[in-house]
């Protein structure tokens, strides 16, 4: 017969939760916004404040608070901020016109277009027009191409947070495995070119991707970008790989509550994972920031 068990018999049992470095999106963009704030501050001295030119066309209440928040970090980081509204019914040619004046007006420094614009607007078109230098949100095709050909150029914000976030774990990117999920042109196809700029091996995936876990789970570092809430799972992630997730998604959570989430499933991930970004506090908050050291780039190669 066995002795019966007592208290202290038993091995402890240790729940592994999280063994994940958290990047802190929130404490990088920090950084970036003090470094953002020197240098406007610079500029200023030097008689050359740097500004940024908006443009919104009607008033969609999602862009409409953008703009506002926008206006507000510009005032906070030493950046002048001008907002051009058009009307809901502006037309190509007044877009397309009041884009071209703001190209050849030498005090403008910086332009960026909330979006959406009206239905029956190219925005692809209007967004081409945007002149190269001044183009602070990387949307001109041009822009791309430059990263490509290795040229100075101004990038994609959200694509230049994925890579400030997956340098600042310290990996070294030539000789990884990167695996993107998600190959749209503002965020996974930059993604892409921006990891192959600088030696990393690239594989991009998408919605028709078969067997994408058996590529995933091979990676060094992990960018999703797909706007699918929970798809990268634990199965998916190579142990110790960076993960950084670019998904925003507002969901409800169990009790009802509406939550903002990833791509990722965040608990079983980071049990895995090396680093992870979380949502929110990752990719976002850096984001914006990242629109700011543009604005600066933009300021300081501008003619004097
Ligand atoms: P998109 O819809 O334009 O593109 C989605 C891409 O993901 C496509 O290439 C599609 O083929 C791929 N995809 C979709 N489902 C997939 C699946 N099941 N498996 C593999 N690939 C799949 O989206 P987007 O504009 O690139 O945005 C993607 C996500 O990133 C969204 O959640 C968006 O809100 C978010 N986002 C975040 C920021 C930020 O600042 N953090 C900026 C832009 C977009």
């Amino acid at each position: 017969m066995h002795a019966p068990r007592r208290r202290g018999d038993y091995a402890p049992v240790v729940v592994i939760t999280q063994q994940a470095k958290i990047i802190d999106g929130k404490a990088l963009a920090q950084a970036v916004k003090a470094d953002v704030k020197r240098r406007a501050a610079a500029l200023r001295d030097a008689g050359r404040p740097p500004r940024l030119d908006a443009l919104l066309v009607g008033g969609d209440s999602g862009a409409v608070l953008y703009a506002r928040n926008q206006a507000r970090t510009c005032r906070e980081l030493n950046i002048d901020h001008e907002l051009h509204r058009l009307p809901a019914a502006a037309s190509f040619q007044d877009i397309a016109g009041r884009v071209l004046l703001l190209n050849e007006d030498a005090n403008v420094q910086a332009i960026m277009i909330h979006l959406p614009l009206p239905d029956a607007v190219d925005t692809e078109k209007i967004q081409s027009l945007i002149a190269v230098e001044k183009d602070v949100e990387g949307v001109n095709p041009a822009n791309i191409g430059n990263i490509v050909y290795g040229r100075r150029s101004l990038v994609p914000c959200t694509a230049l947070a994925v890579m400030q976030a997956i340098e600042s774990t310290g990996i070294e990117l030539p000789g990884a495995l990167c695996v993107c999920v998600g190959a749209s042109n503002i965020v996974g196809k930059p993604v892409v070119v921006l990891l192959m700029s600088v030696d990393a091996t690239v594989v991009s995936t998408n919605i028709h991707t078969t067997a994408i876990e058996a590529l995933t789970s091979q990676a060094d570092v992990l960018v999703s970008a797909a706007g699918v809430p929970g798809l990268v799972q634990k199965h998916w992630v190579k142990p110790g790989a960076v993960v950084i997730d670019v998904g925003i998604r507002r969901v409800q959570d169990a009790g009802g509550k509406m939550i903002t989430t990833g791509d990722v499933a965040f608990d079983e991930v980071a049990a895995v994972a090396g680093h992870i970004t979380p949502v929110p506090g990752g990719i976002g908050p850096m984001t914006v920031s990242m629109l700011m050291r543009n604005v600066v780039d933009a300021a300081e190669h501008a003619r004097a």
